[in-house]
């Protein structure tokens, strides 16, 4: 099969690897010709495990090539996918549809013969239709239809998240385009990953309503952290508890610093404007989006509470700054509220990422930069642990207390045990949702 990707951002570039790795041959494209130029020279703009080597081995095969040529790699194409960005539009929450339609008018402009546009961006119920009317519009003898297929794939798990999907959700409105579809999808079908066909406006919900639905169940644990502090309880030992019943599921359980990403707060944001849209409100929705903003308020109070009252002198070590491990997504990232804070309450702020850093520091300024956890922690008066990277998880504590000019620690992943802490001689710890001392 011929298939066309348009955008080679997170999703479109993995979707595209991984489709040419199917055996498919598959032309990817982008508006930015730098990204382009750096795909064409074997490199790979954004930083997930593994897609170095695939798209290599993919390109090597004649399967993948690059482009900023869009009606060249549309033309002749069976299925032209776009996933291009969705962001929060400025101003009202809703998403900004405006690059997904922008690819809608260029994509008519370059049709021929039968082809199914499909859509793999995250995208409000009744875009797919609108999509159809934009192309219908601007090339009335275009032999097309349109297609549904949100992408569930997590950054820094990428790659197998794609290859081997909990399920792939396909809206369509023909047996003609379930057909192109499922010649797609062939070697995940053939594998027995469940294939869920629907119409185009249930997929369109499926994907907002997977995304509010995990982002609930991650706000429910941190609120339910929150309490467990006032009370005494210990949220690993809850959520464990919890997890273990087959209702609830032991996934996403984890108490933190609030989600952020580039997909639960746009998200979480463009289902609330739509229920408002429809007079039926989200409310869980909403009250899921007021009480994570909290949670991040709250990180700031407990570094604030752990120096004493105040970080205003205090140099503080902050290990991580992407929004999750295994990424250099900055989009949201909790770092975005939490570090700026503390610099504006005159604290200096080390970072170390693994692979934040550049992006990370035109969106962080005044916070400096540091190579490792060690020379972060140096002459430092607080340790923040933000983004449980695998190098931050097993760190010689002795060492960093005897580096510090004070030993303090907020671990707001719980990631270390206060008695190992106190074992290396930290003379202060709080973490989330248990109990701290100092
Ligand atoms: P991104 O910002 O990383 O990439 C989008 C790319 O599209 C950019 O490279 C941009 O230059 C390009 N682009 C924009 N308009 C174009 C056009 N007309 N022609 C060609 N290229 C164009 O975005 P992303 O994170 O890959 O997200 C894409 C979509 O997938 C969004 O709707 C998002 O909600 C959804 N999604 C993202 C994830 C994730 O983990 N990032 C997961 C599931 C779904």
């Amino acid at each position: 099969m011929k298939i066309a990707m348009i955008g080679t951002g997170y999703v479109g570039l993995v979707s595209g690897v991984c489709f040419s790795d199917f055996g498919h041959e598959v032309v990817c494209v982008d508006l930015n010709p730098d990204k382009i130029a750096m795909l064409d020279a074997g490199q790979v703009p954004i930083y997930e495990p593994g897609l170095d080597d695939l798209m290599a081995r993919n390109v090597g095969a004649e399967r993948l090539s690059f482009t900023t040529d869009l009606a060249q790699a549309v033309a002749g194409a069976d299925a032209v996918f776009i996933a291009v960005g969705t962001p929060t539009r400025r101003g009202d929450g809703h998403a900004d549809l405006t690059y997904v339609y922008a690819a809608a008018r260029d994509i008519a402009a370059a049709l021929t013969g039968y082809t199914v546009v499909v859509t793999k961006s995250t995208v409000p119920v009744g875009t797919n239709a609108e999509v159809a009317r934009i192309i219908r519009k601007a090339a009335p003898e275009a032999d097309f239809d349109v297609a549904s297929n949100p992408e569930f794939l997590r950054e820094g798990a990428a790659i197998d998240d794609f290859m081997r999907p909990d399920r792939v959700i396909v809206g369509v409105e023909t047996k003609r385009a379930a057909d192109v579809m499922a010649d797609v999808y062939r070697p995940l079908f053939l594998r027995d990953f469940p294939i869920v066909t629907t119409d185009l406006e249930s997929a369109e919900m499926i994907k907002y309503a997977a995304n509010a639905f995990l982002a609930t169940k991650i706000t429910f644990i941190n609120e339910i952290a929150g309490l467990c502090e006032k009370v005494g309880a210990d949220v690993k030992q809850v959520a464990k508890g919890i997890g273990l019943d087959g209702r609830i599921g032991n996934k996403f359980l984890h108490a933190g610093p609030g989600y952020g990403g580039s997909c639960f707060p746009k998200d979480t944001s463009a289902l609330a404007r739509i229920g408002q849209e429809h007079a039926m409100p989200m409310q869980i929705v909403e009250a899921v989006i007021k009480v994570n903003d909290e949670v991040k308020r709250r990180m700031i109070d407990k570094i604030t509470d752990l120096c004493g009252g105040s970080v205003n002198g205090r140099t503080i070590a902050v290990l991580g700054a992407t929004f999750k491990p295994n990424t250099d997504d900055m989009r949201d990232a909790p770092s975005l509220t939490i570090v700026p804070a503390l610099i504006g309450g005159g604290a200096r702020v080390r970072i170390v990422d693994p692979q934040g850093r550049r992006e990370g520091e035109a969106l962080l300024p005044g916070a400096t930069w540091a190579e490792d956890p060690y020379s972060a922690a140096k002459g430092a008066d607080a340790i923040v642990m933000l983004t449980e990277w695998n190098e931050f998880r097993a760190l010689d504590l002795e060492r960093l207390a005897g580096l510090m000019a004070s030993a303090r620690m907020a671990d707001l992943r719980n990631v270390y045990a206060a008695s190992d802490l106190q074992e290396a001689g930290f003379v202060a710890y709080t973490g989330v949702g248990r109990a701290g001392f100092g």
